[in-house]
């Protein structure tokens, strides 16, 4: 942890272990930083950061206090969600792509740590080559970014597993711009109104990199299927299927493996990315089923069928 918070007051960038996936952190206030995080990863600079903060006092730094954070705070921080308001002029253009806004979230555990000793929020997108299965592992950041920085902080496998929720509260009703963790039907539950989502790609600017159609994907190609009885019949030891849950019985000559013994969503999510980024490479091709479509099932899904777009 000294070595971490030296490393971030003298400008370098450092891997960190949230709730949700690993992320590429600088601290807001160093540009260089800011640069080498969008170079380290191959980053498009029109796609903004999500800055993180320790607490309020840091929120109040970066951001101009929406009407509904209390609430959602409450709720949610720390934690998973990451919420779009006002930015101050502090925040700088490479953070925010140039908008006048800025996604900042109340991170869980050592990262939050972190923020509360270093006593300045930071930047991170997850520590992966831009456009690659997301890491869950500081093994993961080793493989795919190992050569390109310099400290990696380890805090074992993410609890989550895939990206926070991103809410906008900057629309003329609230938005969700990535599904995620908290559900939209735990949003509108603690706002008491109806929230929107707009996570299909948008038209024009880019709000989030994860709207984009092709994202989160491994090398071997990836089909989704819903019904296991609809997999060709004749599979090769070259492919893989991926299931929600243990199978009742399988074909020990088929490569099988599953997400979660009992299909629990919550451990699809935290597994998802850890087993793709195990098997990538070592197939030809991979078939992996889709979750239930509701609540953390729409996430997961969204990350699914990203992973498996063939079109960019
Ligand atoms: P990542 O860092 O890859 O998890 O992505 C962070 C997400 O937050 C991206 O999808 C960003 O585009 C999104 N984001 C960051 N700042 C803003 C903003 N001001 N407005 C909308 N989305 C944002
Ligand atoms: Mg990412």
């Amino acid at each position: 942890m000294d070595r971490v918070v030296r490393s971030l007051s003298e400008g370098d960038v450092v891997a960190l272990p949230t709730e949700t996936v690993y992320g590429l952190a600088g601290s807001i206030f160093q540009d260089d930083a800011i640069r080498t995080i969008f170079s380290v990863k191959g980053r498009p600079l029109i796609d903004p950061l999500i800055v993180h903060v320790g607490d309020f006092d840091q929120l109040d730094g970066v951001a101009i206090r929406d009407p509904r954070l209390d609430v959602l705070a409450n709720a949610f921080w720390p934690g998973p969600l990451t919420l779009v308001m006002k930015k101050r002029p502090v925040v700088s253009d490479l953070i925010t792509a140039g908008k006048d806004t800025v996604a900042v979230r109340m991170p869980q555990g050592l990262f939050r740590q972190v923020l509360q000793r270093l006593q300045v929020p930071l930047a991170a997108p997850s520590a992966n080559p831009f456009g690659y299965l997301s890491p869950t592992e500081a093994i993961h950041v080793e493989r795919h970014l190992g050569n390109r920085i310099g400290l990696i902080l380890d805090g074992g496998p993410c609890e989550r597993g895939i990206e926070s929720t991103i809410l906008d509260l900057t629309t003329p009703m609230p938005t969700v711009l990535r599904l995620g963790p908290v559900s939209v039907e735990a949003l509108q539950a603690v706002l008491g109104v109806p929230v929107l989502t707009k996570t299909s790609e948008c038209h024009g600017a880019q709000t989030a990199p994860g709207m984009l159609k092709k994202h989160y994907s491994p090398q071997t190609p990836l089909t989704l299927f819903d019904d296991p009885s609809s997999l060709p019949s004749i599979l090769t030891e070259r492919v893989a299927v991926v299931l929600q849950q243990r199978p009742p019985s399988f074909t020990p000559e088929t490569h099988t493996y599953w997400l979660s013994e009992q299909g629990k969503l919550e451990e699809v999510a935290q597994n998802l990315f850890a087993l793709l980024q195990k098997i990538d490479r070592k197939y030809t091709h991979i078939f992996i089923q889709q979750s239930p479509p509701s609540g953390l099932g729409l996430a997961i899904n969204d990350r699914l069928q990203r992973a498996a777009s063939k079109t960019p």
